[in-house]
């Protein structure tokens, strides 16, 4: 069996290491990133200091202590108006296209997600640049970063995206970790264009909701993938306690082959909702809930929840690889 690969990992940054990365936290969201940061092992005062570099040695060494053999990691474009200009003082991070090409050619476990949006004046220079950079996907938040994927403008750039193979993993669902443009765009609806063009998209989440109050729209996400033979969803956050309540359906047919996995990573990870609703027993909880690695925790707390090993593999056939994954992770291969 290949390796298992997770796709939905983000990359943070303050810009400290010359990275261009930028990060805006307000309000609330302040204890929220400071509990992503303690998650992922890191201190509070990191977000003010050398954290580009921190945040990769930390991935880095979650990666290579995990049975993962490569992880996708995200760009994120910032947020912008109908005709792509910058809209100033929205977005509270930005992840250049470039940084994520760069780590994936230092760093054989990391594969390439870059993020445009595609009103931006040069969204097909920047697609066919990031082409030729070697990236594996697209990703994009339509209701934070504002993005109306059915606007017929963006034909060309959804085909284009079809041409070449690269997926898009666009969020579907509430977010409450960054300050939401147009929840209406969190309706995995809006994937229709894109679907139409001939796009592999994976619906983030599954269109699962985040918070209590949030739409859910698990079962539109469903019902599509029956019409659309190119829809898949990811299972990313699945252990937050909300996004998790669909976990049932996402293990049989004909959903079943449609979920890839990916952890959300540094979303904190546990195992109490799984358990509490039986899912998993508790001795796998106590086991897991008390793992240091949350890369690895998310895998082994899915694989207990049911999931399939394919879920966990299915992504090598969705992304653009231009080159083949490393075979393995490491230490607990003996595990399957
Ligand atoms: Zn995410």
């Amino acid at each position: 069996m290949p390796s298992p690969i997770d796709m939905h990992v983000h990359v943070v940054g303050n810009g400290s290491g010359g990275t261009g990365c930028w990060l805006r936290v307000r309000g609330w969201h302040r204890p929220l990133a400071a509990l992503m940061l303690r998650s992922v092992g890191l201190p509070t005062d990191a977000l003010t200091g050398d954290l580009d570099r921190l945040y990769v040695e930390r991935l880095l060494e979650f990666m290579r202590g995990s049975s993962l053999g490569a992880a996708v990691i995200l760009a994120q474009d910032v947020v912008r108006d109908e005709q792509g200009r910058e809209l100033e003082n929205v977005g509270s991070f930005y992840v250049p296209n470039d940084y994520v090409l760069k780590l994936a050619r230092e760093h054989p476990e990391f594969l390439p997600a870059v993020s445009i949006h595609p009103a931006r004046p040069d969204a097909l220079e920047e697609l066919e640049r990031c082409l030729a950079g070697g990236a594996v996907m697209m990703k994009c938040l339509p209701n934070c970063q504002n993005i109306n994927c059915a606007d017929r403008r963006f034909t060309k750039f959804w085909e284009r995206m079809a041409e070449a193979k690269l997926p898009l993993l666009a969020h579907t669902g509430g977010e409450h970790t960054l300050p939401v443009v147009r929840s209406d765009f969190a309706d995995p609806r809006v994937l229709t264009l894109p679907l139409e063009c001939g796009v592999t998209v994976i619906a983030a989440h599954s269109g699962t909701k985040s918070g209590l109050l949030d739409p859910e729209y698990f079962h539109v996400f469903a019902e599509m993938t029956t019409r659309f033979p190119n829809l898949y969803g990811d299972n990313s956050a699945f252990n937050v306690p909300f996004r998790g309540r669909h976990v049932r359906k996402c293990l049989v047919e004909p959903l079943r082959d449609r979920i890839v996995h990916g952890s959300d990573f540094p979303v904190p990870v546990h195992g109490h909702w799984a358990w509490m609703r039986g899912f998993i027993d508790w001795e796998t909880f106590r086991r897991w809930e008390r793992h240091p690695n949350i890369l690895e925790r998310d895998y082994q707390l899915k694989r207990a929840m049911g999931f399939a090993e394919e879920t966990f593999t299915k992504i090598r056939g969705l992304l653009r690889m231009p080159e083949p994954v490393p075979a393995s992770g490491s230490s607990s291969r003996s595990d399957f």
